[in-house]
């Protein structure tokens, strides 16, 4: 049994404990001390970390009545050592923790709604509610919660027998308690069951901050910021927006305003470029075809296309093959990558997915394709003119005879 000093006082930073117990285990060794102020993993916080006898502390685990520390190195047993705890670590935990608690206060008592999750990371920490919450119902809730933060309300740990339990007014009781029931309240605030640490007045908690909100199964995932993250996340919000102001050359105030502008002259830019690259493809096919060799009856034509993007070039290929009889093969260059697009004439003597072949075999690069139409792509860039011009004869052999419906 190890006593859990962290359960009376939040701020004990460090004690003096015996070693009971220290076993090979499979990440370091697990110890067991006869008291400890390192808290194990529970109630949706996380564990703590810190030294024992100098060595680290790397995970914290409860175990019935006992704390198993897992330590990078063993330790000797009923030696005495010093317990001390990563403080930095512990006072984020209470702040997130006590700030949860009001959040959930204030969600109950605004809007009746019951926390019904909660989970804090190392980043971020969420509580799931079993409604639906508005932006506004957001804004409220944050008020509030703040108000209850500035109020400076004291915390109190009260430990009671189960069976006195009824004369408490809670918000909260975990299920399956039995024996001595451990209760944080915050007169004026907050009261329920928990196993947690928390801080020991309100105003420590310095201010809750929702980061996020979604409907999530038929209610709402909140993520909060309380304390120093919340402070980090402003800090972070702000670098941002200045960033966003620098560049759009505008106030802060201003950013919402100048990104819509801009969001708006991209949209029409968009436009006016989807209507230039559909009257530019008009004029390349025109050229294409006027320079295009003829194979028997079937007009080949296989080009590198570096004025249109290359989503444009299935549109290309199709206007070139509108007039029949035609084979249509073109190439472009995208990022890192060389495309090409295979399209022959409704009625033409051919599959797309065969011929397609001949062009992943030619350049070494991956397409397929049925019917009509065929595509593929290459990492491949030497020597592209000369792979055109095998590729253009090719075609002509194989094509030559082929007759058109
Ligand atoms: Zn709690």
């Amino acid at each position: 049994m190890t006593q859990k000093l962290y359960l009376f006082d939040s701020y004990l930073k460090r004690t003096n404990a015996v070693v009971l117990k220290c076993e090979k285990a499979e990440n370091g060794y697990e110890v067991e001390l006869d008291k400890t102020v390192l808290y194990p993993e529970g109630g949706g916080q996380p564990y703590d970390t810190g030294r024992i006898g100098g060595i680290n502390v790397i995970r914290v685990r409860e175990e019935g009545e006992c704390v198993k520390h897992t330590t990078e190195e063993p330790l000797a047993l009923m030696q005495e050592v010093e317990v001390e705890l990563d403080w930095q670590r512990r006072f984020d935990h209470m702040q997130q923790h006590s700030g949860e608690h009001l959040l959930s206060f204030a969600a109950k008592e605004l809007f009746g709604a019951t926390n019904i999750g909660f989970h804090m990371a190392a980043l971020y920490c969420t509580v799931d509610f079993d409604k639906e919450f508005t932006k506004e119902e957001i804004l409220a809730l944050e008020r509030r919660t703040n108000e209850l933060v500035y109020s400076n309300l004291a915390v109190e740990i009260t430990n009671v027998h189960i069976d006195a339990l009824s004369c408490f007014e809670l918000r909260k009781c975990a299920k399956g308690l039995s024996g001595n029931v451990r209760i944080i309240s915050m007169p004026g605030g907050d009261s329920c069951t928990c196993c947690g640490t928390h801080v020991k007045n309100t105003g420590e908690i310095g201010a809750v901050l929702v980061t996020a909100q979604m409907h999530y199964k038929g209610g709402e995932r909140i993520t909060f910021a309380a304390g120093h993250r919340a402070l980090a996340f402003a800090q972070q919000a702000r670098g941002i927006t200045e960033a966003l102001a620098r560049s759009f050359s505008c106030k802060m105030e201003d950013v919402q305003a100048a990104v819509e502008k801009l969001d708006t002259g991209l949209s029409a830019a968009r436009r006016t470029n989807k209507h230039l690259y559909s009257r530019l493809s008009e004029y390349i096919a025109k050229d294409f075809r006027a320079s295009s060799k003829k194979a028997g009856n079937v007009h080949i034509i296989v080009r590198f296309v570096d004025e249109l993007p290359a989503q444009m070039l299935r549109q290309l290929a199709n206007t070139l093959c509108q007039p029949g009889c035609t084979l249509a093969l073109l190439f472009t260059q995208a990022e890192d990558a060389i495309h090409y697009t295979l399209c022959c004439s409704d009625g033409l003597e051919a599959d797309a997915g065969e011929l397609i072949q001949a062009v992943n075999a030619a350049t070494g690069g991956r397409g397929g394709g049925r019917g009509t139409f065929g595509q593929g792509s290459t990492k491949k860039l030497a020597a592209l003119g000369e792979t055109l011009s095998q590729l253009e004869e090719y075609f002509s052999k194989a094509l030559k005879s082929k007759s058109c419906r």
